[in-house]
């Protein structure tokens, strides 16, 4: 599953790279095709009201009132029909200045908790009382969420679907309406906002996964974001070129991304770990007051450097024999499988130590899918970071 959406992705990279060799070679050039955000950006209302709120096609938080909660769309990629993705805004700027923040959902189409953990924390917020903006983008990969979906589905070559958070920083005349979304918000939205950023996510559809996050732990303000939060788990990793919290550190604004439980439903026991973590980061900036709460060192926190896959070796129906944030060791039994006669065809042992940080919720299996991800002390190998954050 996983290999199969890496090499799409690398054989997309390729036809990306032959058309741009194309281009350059009928002599139109790819300047065009590397343009990027402006120097400075300005806000610039569309002149059109959805639901009450006004549309931006560009935001700067400094144009707007201090002290209160605005609510906004802004203006995404076109659709075939011509219309607009739409994705919901909303600002707290606060009534002093102070550090910006913005908050991210939605990368992923099937990744409920992490919308609702950021509306859950923009409720908490009290403009009149913070110094600073946060910022929350909720619904960014609009089609994908419409259909409850890990990936957007786009039409360049007849019906596909592609993985957003494979795209950023994007490019406003990339290849792609996936490639200029992630153009459009990222230039126009995200970074000419933003001091620190935090891209929720969860497991995706078919993967249960616990609580933790997953950053790059040698960037001091990741560090000190991802400890603040009283989560039992951190992947210390960068993880994949291309996703957005990267692309975040890439134009020097750090970044990571909390995993808030399983796809598709709310996670309403684990959702208070990261709103709670959340409010500590903006208390530890200053951007709110109070005291801060629990920490990654009151949750006896594991920090792991890979995320290793145990990929079933045959088709048919899996019996895990371990739970979530289970700690195993090298040779542990993980699971067993049989064939519909009952037969046991395998038998999946841990190849590390470590903690149980995903699991497959389908009883059965085709050969090659991810069954297992063990969180490991073990610095990454080839293939090890395949987690599909
Ligand atoms: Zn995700």
């Amino acid at each position: 599953m996983l290999k199969t959406s890496l090499g799409g992705h690398r054989r997309r990279n390729l036809m990306q790279s032959l058309l741009i060799a194309s281009i350059a070679l009928m002599g139109i050039g790819t300047a065009q095709a590397q343009s990027g955000a402006p120097a400075k950006i300005s806000t610039v209302y569309t002149g059109d009201v959805i639901n009450g709120k006004k549309v931006v096609s560009s935001l700067n938080t400094s144009d707007l009132e201090p002290g209160k909660k605005h609510l906004l769309y802004f203006q995404g990629v076109q659709m075939s029909t011509g219309q607009h993705w739409y994705v919901s805004v909303i600002v707290a700027k606060g009534a002093r200045p102070g550090k910006r923040f913005t908050l991210t959902s939605g990368v992923h189409g099937d990744e409920m908790s992490s919308v609702h953990t950021v509306q859950t924390v923009m409720n908490q917020l009290n403009p009149a009382e913070m110094s600073g903006t946060v910022m929350a983008v909720l619904d960014i990969a609009r089609p994908a969420m419409e259909s409850m979906q890990r990936r957007w589905p786009s039409s360049g070559r007849g019906f596909e679907l592609t993985d957003m958070n494979r795209e950023w920083p994007g490019n406003e005349n990339g290849l792609g309406a996936v490639s200029r979304q992630a153009g459009l918000v990222f230039n126009r939205l995200l970074k000419p906002n933003t001091d620190l950023a935090i891209d929720f996510h969860t497991g995706t559809t078919g993967l249960d996964v616990s609580a933790f996050h997953i950053g790059d732990m040698r960037i001091p303000e990741v560090k000190t974001m991802m400890m603040l939060y009283p989560v039992p788990a951190i992947f210390d990793n960068p993880v994949y070129p291309g996703v957005l919290h990267n692309a975040y550190v890439d134009a020097g604004i750090p970044a990571f991304t909390p995993e808030v439980g399983v796809a598709r439903r709310l996670e309403l026991g684990m959702i208070p770990i990261f709103v709670e973590g959340t409010m500590n980061v903006f208390k530890h900036y200053g951007v709110v007051p109070g005291a801060i709460g629990r920490t990654a060192v009151d949750a006896n926190v594991y920090v792991g450097k890979s995320a290793v896959p145990v990929l079933t070796t045959h088709g048919g129906f899996i019996e895990l024999l371990v739970k979530l944030n289970a700690k195993v060791t090298a040779g542990q039994k993980l699971a067993i499988q049989r064939n519909a006669f009952g037969e046991v065809v395998a038998e999946y042992a841990s190849p590390v130590n470590g903690l149980v940080g995903g699991l497959r919720t389908d009883a059965t299996s085709e050969p090659g899918n991810v069954l297992l991800f063990i969180l490991a002390d073990a610095a990454p190998v080839s293939g090890a970071a395949a987690y599909p954050e």
